[in-house]
C-alpha cells in the first residue's frame, strides 16, 4: 500500500467540491488531517475505489486512535442557536416549540433541538442532515413554497454549484433509481414522499418534505427506445429565503448517499 508523502497528495485524489460531508469545512482540511493520521481517506464519500485500494489501508495503518473532528460550520451555527428563541423559530420553519424543544420534520419524521444543538430524534443522526437542519432552523425566513419549481443552476449562487450537484446528487441518483424500482415506493413510504402530476412529462415525479418549507421534487425519466435514462431534481423557487444553495447541494449529495445504503441494503448494487 502507497503511502503519502505531503497532504497535496491526499488533496489531489479529492474532488475539490468542499461539501463538508466528511464533517471538515474545505477538502484542503480533510487533505491535511488524512495526512497527519486524524482522518482516514475513506470518510470522503468521493474518493474512488481504485484510490481506496491504493491508499485506504496506509491511512488507516497511520491513523492514531480516532477524534471527533472539528467542525467549524456546526460549532458556528451551534453557538447562533444558543441565543436563538426556539418559539419564534417554529412559528418560521413550520415546526413545534414545546420547552426546551423546536421539533421539525425533517422528511417526515420528528427532529427535535434544544438550544444546546442537542438532538432526539428516532432518524439516524448524519452529519449532511444536522448542520442543514440548524441552518434552516437559524435562517429560514418563513416563505411558504411557491409551487414553482426550479433547478439547481436557477437558485442563488447555484449556477456555479450545479455541474457537481450533476454528477454527486442527480447522476448518483438517476444509477441508483436505474436498478432499484422500488426506490420511488420508498421514498412515498419511509419518507413521506407523494407522487404528483409531473410538470416535466417525467414517468414518475416524487414530492420530498426534506424541511417543513423545503421541498425537493424529484423527476424520473424511464429508459426509452434506445433512449438512456434521465433523473433531475428541482426546488421549490422559495428556497433561496429558506435555505441557500450550498445546502441544498450538500441535502441532495447526502440523500444520494442514503438512497445508496437503501438500494446495497436490497441486494442491489449501483453501476
Ligand atoms: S467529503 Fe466533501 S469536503 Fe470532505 S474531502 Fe470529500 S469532497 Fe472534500
Amino acid at each position: 500500500m502507497a503511502k503519502f508523502d505531503n497532504a497535496l497528495q491526499v488533496f489531489r485524489l479529492l474532488d475539490k467540491s468542499n461539501c463538508r460531508m466528511c464533517g471538515e469545512k474545505t477538502c484542503l482540511a480533510f487533505a491535511g488531517a488524512v495526512f497527519t493520521g486524524r482522518r482516514k481517506l475513506q470518510e470522503c464519500p468521493t474518493v474512488s475505489r481504485e484510490h481506496l485500494a491504493k491508499y485506504g489501508s496506509a491511512a488507516e495503518r497511520a491513523a492514531p486512535p480516532a477524534q471527533d473532528p472539528a467542525d467549524d460550520l456546526f460549532e458556528a451555527f451551534s453557538r447562533e442557536l444558543a441565543g436563538l428563541d426556539l418559539q419564534q423559530a417554529a412559528s418560521r420553519t413550520g415546526g413545534v416549540y414545546n420547552a426546551p424543544l423546536l421539533t421539525v420534520k425533517v422528511l417526515g419524521k420528528d427532529f427535535s433541538v434544544d438550544n444546546h444543538a442537542n438532538f432526539y430524534t428516532d432518524i439516524h443522526i448524519n452529519h449532511w442532515v444536522t448542520a442543514p437542519f440548524l441552518n434552516y432552523v437559524i435562517k429560514s425566513r418563513g416563505v411558504a413554497p411557491t409551487g414553482e419549481w426550479v433547478p439547481m443552476r436557477e437558485l442563488a449562487g447555484g449556477a456555479e454549484r450545479y455541474p457537481l450537484f450533476r454528477k454527486r446528487a442527480e447522476e448518483a441518483m438517476q444509477r441508483i433509481a436505474d436498478v432499484y424500482p422500488e426506490l420511488f415506493d420508498d421514498l412515498v413510504h419511509l419518507f413521506s414522499g407523494k407522487q404528483i402530476t409531473s410538470p416535466y412529462d417525467s414517468d414518475i415525479s416524487v414530492v420530498l418534505p426534506v424541511f417543513p418549507l423545503v421541498p425537493f421534487l424529484i423527476c424520473y425519466w424511464k429508459p426509452d427506445e434506445g433512449m438512456e435514462s434521465s433523473l433531475k431534481v428541482f426546488f421549490d423557487r422559495s428556497l433561496d429565503w429558506n435555505l441557500d444553495s450550498e445546502t441544498a447541494f450538500t441535502l441532495g449529495a447526502g440523500l444520494a448517499q442514503m438512497f445508496e445504503k437503501l438500494a446495497l441494503r436490497h441486494g442491489y448494487v449501483p453501476k
